[in-house]
Formats: structure tokens, sequence, C-alpha cells
């Protein structure tokens, strides 16, 4: 089933999109199943359940973290994972920089935006986005690689366009702006149903759960 789902993505969307399978809830079997299907890049929103996963799986997959990242799991998520999708301010940026620096790790990193500007989500604000890219700069352990968006939850799917369109408007203008500083490179934005709608916008990296392992239970 599940590698049957994953052809069916493969088959319509363009090759140099990422995938990213977002595996919250499910089982190591299950996440080994989507290795065994071709993905390589596995999202977790939690450190506990990510740690079991990746104590089995270890670099079978590139572990990214696509939660809310609290300031006492930064040290356990900088040794975990293999990029965070979730910056969202600048104190979580120089707790990760610091602990970073203890274990010598330089750790890519996506600034999360709040792009529909909710004030019960997660994520900078999108005139907030530049300033944090100035202040993460100025820090050695964390190499900027993009942007990252949830967008706000419609009845109707299409309604997410016009806000994917404002993330990659922020992500161009980043680009243009810091070509000599950054390396930015990725704008992970669509999940299950919206993902086509994202890469019509322009995202490079989707987070594809349900459409891959089908309902959660
Ligand atoms: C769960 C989750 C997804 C995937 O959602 P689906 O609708 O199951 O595809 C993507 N991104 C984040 C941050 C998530 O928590």
């Amino acid at each position: 089933m599940i590698e049957e789902n994953v052809r069916k993505i493969r088959e319509c969307i363009p090759k140099d999109v990422v995938i990213v399978a977002a595996a919250k809830s499910r089982t190591v079997e299950e996440v080994q199943k989507v290795i065994e299907a071709g993905i390589t890049i596995i999202g977790e929103n939690y450190i506990q359940e990510a740690e079991k996963k990746i104590e089995v799986i270890k670099n079978q997959a590139e572990w990214h973290f696509i939660g809310h990242l609290q300031k006492n799991k930064v040290k356990k998520a900088v040794k975990l994972f293999d990029v965070i999708q979730t910056l969202d301010s600048p104190e979580l940026a120089r707790l990760i920089d610091r602990e970073c620096g203890k274990i010598g790790k330089v750790m890519p990193v996506m600034i999360e935006v709040n792009i529909a500007c909710e004030s019960q989500k997660n994520g900078v604000y999108p005139e907030e986005v530049e300033k944090l890219v100035k202040d993460v700069l100025e820090l050695k352990n964390i190499k900027l690689i993009g942007l990252m968006t949830m967008g706000p939850l419609l009845e109707d799917p299409q309604d997410i366009r016009p806000f994917f369109r404002k993330t990659k408007e922020i992500f161009d203008r980043i680009k243009s702006k810091y070509a000599d500083a950054l390396e930015w490179k990725y704008l992970s934005m669509g999940m299950s149903e919206t993902y086509r709608i994202a890469i019509e916008e322009g995202a490079n990296m989707v987070r594809i759960g349900t459409a891959i392992f089908g309902p959660r239970g």
C-alpha cells in the first residue's frame, strides 16, 4: 500500500521536488516501508517519538524536525536531526547555535513562516523573516537553507494558493538579496491535500503524511 502510494505521488510531481514523509504517529515498520519505497527523508514532529525510530533506522534516512521545537528539547534535537525546518525565533536560533557548538555540528535550518499571521500558529510573521535571517547570519553553527510554511487550514484546499504564492515571494526576495551569504535552496510547503498546489506555486519540498501512510489511526 505504502509503496503504491509513493509511486503514485512520484508519478505526478516533478523529479526535482523533494518528498519528506511526515511520520508522526507511524510505527518503525511503516517508516521502514517508506524507505524501501524510495523515500529518503523522514519528518518528525515530536522528539521522543523520533528518538525511538532513529535508534532503529539510523542513517538509512535523513531526519527532518518539522514540529514546534521547545527550548528545553533543543539539545536533543540537534543531536538527533539532520535538518530543523521550524526555526521561529532569534532565541531559538541562539540555543540551536550554542548546542551545535558543543558537539561540533553545523545545523541546516529553515525558517518557519506563519504566512496567514494566525495568532495561534507557530512561525514568524512575514515581515519578521528578513530580521531573523540577519540574526542567524551572525551565528556560526547554523546554516540557513530555506523557508517552510504550514499555511492556514481551509475548507477548500484551493484557497491556500495565495498564501503559498506569498511565501514564494518572500523566498525569492531573500534569495536574491542574500545570494552571496546564503545557500538558500528549499521552499518546504504543501501536505497531502495541498502538495500539488504548492508545487505549482514554487515549492521544491513537500511534506506528505496521509497520502503516503493512509489515514492516521
Ligand atoms: C502532519 C504534518 C504534515 C503532513 O500532513 P498530511 O496532511 O498527513 O499529509 C506536514 N507537515 C507537518 C508540519 C505536519 O505536522
